[in-house]
């Protein structure tokens, strides 16, 4: 894979549009990103390119996607060999661009086009690396999401030298250096907010509200979350790990004292065999607080082990390109991987 890593891109801006299950909606947004390919090509001559990267979807979207005209910008179809998760599809984008400057975007039309034009202005006019979204609020969501975003921010950002921006998205626009320094990050686990802002350069948060979806679902579930959240927390933080031996060292401290209260009552009070409460309690908290340090240092030990393997995160079954203003290059071809 990284076919084209370590290739000199040329000067332009490639669109990177993750899809899953996104064929009702792909050709609206196509219709909205050649308008804005074009602005962008007429005011600041960019040069544009659109690389749809199709998560392994179960509808037609990789057909639609290789059929949408290529008017203002250039378009590459991309196609995973399954789901490998938005992190993979993002990434296979990456990969692929031609150009050198990077824009991530739903493929759901949640990441206004609009604001594409902003963010590349932060890049081109103030020199920005990493011009990076982020949710004005979360006004709107449940309640328990809210206190479960704000723990997890808490816990990733505990002592940490380049803290991760809270409630940034991958709605974002990076550098061609940027985008390079991405590139050369050899981990399997890809986190990457997390990845964009540990790189460093100069950073800019533009707060928004994205726009509810307008088709489809989103295929974000509880489990696919907390996925999400582990991998974070693991790839960026040892606070996990550092919050175990805290807690272990608490647990001893108080089972310390209680021990000696405990032997106190017997020689000098005279007491006889009470606590078999105590007993008890102890031994549960004592279990349960083992089973959950091992289960936090089992994630770090998968994480380790997936690293080890140092499998591809993605495959590309099939791959399609057609260049502005080039008629006759349209037909899915397979990729030469
Ligand atoms: N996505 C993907 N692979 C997946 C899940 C999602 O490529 O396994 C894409 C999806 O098509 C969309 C983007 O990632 O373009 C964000 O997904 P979604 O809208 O479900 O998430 P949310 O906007 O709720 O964070
Ligand atoms: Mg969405």
């Amino acid at each position: 894979m990284n076919v084209n890593q370590g290739m000199k891109r040329a000067e332009g801006l490639t669109i990177v549009v993750p899809a899953f299950n996104e064929a009702s909606g792909l050709p609206a947004l196509h219709r909205k990103l050649m308008q804005l390919t074009a602005r962008l090509r007429d005011e600041r001559g960019l040069k544009c390119e659109i690389v749809y990267v199709d998560d392994g979807s179960r509808d037609d979207t990789f057909a639609i996607a290789s059929t949408l005209p290529a008017e203002t910008a250039d378009v590459q179809a991309v196609s995973l060999s399954r789901n490998f998760g938005k992190e993979a599809a993002l990434l296979a984008g990456l990969d692929r661009a031609r150009y050198g400057a990077i824009l991530f975007m739903d493929g759901d039309g949640q990441h206004p086009p609009e604001m594409a034009e902003k963010l590349v202005s932060l890049w081109q006019d103030e020199h920005y690396d990493v011009a990076y979204t982020a949710k004005a609020n979360r006004d709107e969501e449940p309640v328990a999401r809210q206190l479960f975003a704000k723990i997890f921010y808490r816990v990733l950002n505990f002592n940490a030298r380049a803290p991760i921006p809270e409630d940034a998205g991958d709605f974002r626009l990076l550098s061609p250096r940027a985008a390079d320094a991405l590139r050369q990050m050899p981990e399997r686990n890809r986190f990457f907010k997390g990845l964009s802002s540990w790189i460093g350069f100069r950073q800019i948060r533009v707060p928004y509200q994205p726009a509810p979806r307008a088709h489809g679902a989103s295929n974000w579930n509880l489990r696919a979350l907390l996925g999400l959240s582990i991998e974070g927390l693991t790839s960026f933080s040892a606070a996990p790990l550092r919050i175990a031996s805290l807690l272990g060292m608490l647990l001893s401290v108080t089972a310390f004292l209680f021990g000696t209260w405990i032997l106190f009552e017997t020689i000098v009070l005279g007491k006889g065999v009470p606590g078999y409460p105590s007993v008890v309690v102890g031994i549960m908290v004592i279990g349960g607080v083992q089973l959950l340090v091992l289960g936090v240092i089992g994630e770090y030990i998968a994480k380790i082990l997936s690293e080890l393997k140092r499998r591809p995160n993605y495959f590309i079954a099939e791959a399609s390109l057609r260049e502005a203003g080039k008629a006759e290059n349209s037909k899915p071809r397979e990729a030469a991987e």
